[in-house]
């Protein structure tokens, strides 16, 4: 157990709690990168030879995540905490679903798009209530300003902070993630030897991985479900019997 009294839920999400928002995944066949190539809007080669391209694909993202509202499962998540449970999540998304439902505790991993960073210095980061960013809009050091997104090939800074939630780790949530960029997905394997871990994603059992309990399903069903029972118990319970999964050994 954590160092408080309350056993500590550790949370890791990716795009796929999003989806049920409406906000595109990057993997799926109609996922971002059917449209676009990685390399021409995500990479810092990208922001070098076209930040025009860049801006505008960010500002085609933000608007969508503008309009979009939490669903089932942030709001699930947010109603745990607000009823007592200690809940850390850890995102890899980029949009602020976790926050509008109402969690408090939000690390993410790659970034927030509705803040812009110095393209100098990353410590420096502005709020975008609403707008873009435009070529020209330039940091208090002179620098041109970027959306603050973790693009392929970058350092994560907030890694090891990551890893220290994760080392605190009483149960393992992972929803709606393919585990395909690292190093974010190995924080599946750094939450202590003995905690169970639990994978909610219509394609966990696509992951391969006989040594989590998957569940194959959406968010908005897999998360209020668990989380339902939870409350109902009044502590964090894994019951191997609640779940239609098959542990192979
Ligand atoms: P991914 O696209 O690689 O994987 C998405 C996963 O979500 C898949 O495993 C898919 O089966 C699952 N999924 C689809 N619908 C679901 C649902 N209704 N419920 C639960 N799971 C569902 O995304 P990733 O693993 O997060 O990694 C890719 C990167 O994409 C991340 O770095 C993240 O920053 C970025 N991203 C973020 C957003 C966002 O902020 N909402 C959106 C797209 C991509």
């Amino acid at each position: 157990m954590s160092s408080s009294q309350q056993p500590h839920l550790v949370v890791f999400t990716g795009a796929g709690i999003s989806a049920e928002s409406g906000i595109q995944t990057f993997r799926a066949e109609d996922g971002l990168w059917a449209d676009y190539r990685i390399e021409d809007v995500a990479t810092p080669d990208a922001w070098e030879h076209d930040p025009e391209t860049v801006l505008h694909f960010y500002d085609q993202r933000r608007n969508q995540i503008r309009y979009a509202k939490p669903n089932a499962a942030h709001n699930a998540l947010a109603n745990l905490e607000k009823n007592g449970f200690q809940v850390s999540i850890i995102t890899q998304n980029i949009d602020d679903l976790h926050e509008r439902a109402g969690s408090t505790d939000v690390l993410h991993l790659h970034g927030e798009i509705l803040k812009a960073r110095s393209s100098v210095d990353s410590r420096m980061l502005y709020p975008l209530p609403k707008g873009g960013i435009r070529m020209g809009d330039l940091c208090d050091k002179g620098s041109q300003l970027r959306p603050d997104v973790v693009w392929f090939g970058e350092a994560v800074p907030r890694y090891s902070e990551a890893c220290e939630i994760a080392s605190t780790a009483d149960l393992l949530l992972v929803v709606g993630t393919s585990l395909a960029v690292m190093p974010a997905a190995m924080l599946v394997d750094l939450v202590p030897q003995h905690v169970e871990r639990i994978v909610i994603d219509p394609a966990a059992e696509s992951l391969g991985r006989s040594d989590i309990i998957r569940l194959a399903m959406p968010a908005g069903e897999g998360v209020p479900m668990l989380t339902q029972h939870w409350l109902r118990k009044g502590h964090l319970w894994v019951p191997e019997t609640l779940y239609p999964h098959e542990r192979l050994n």
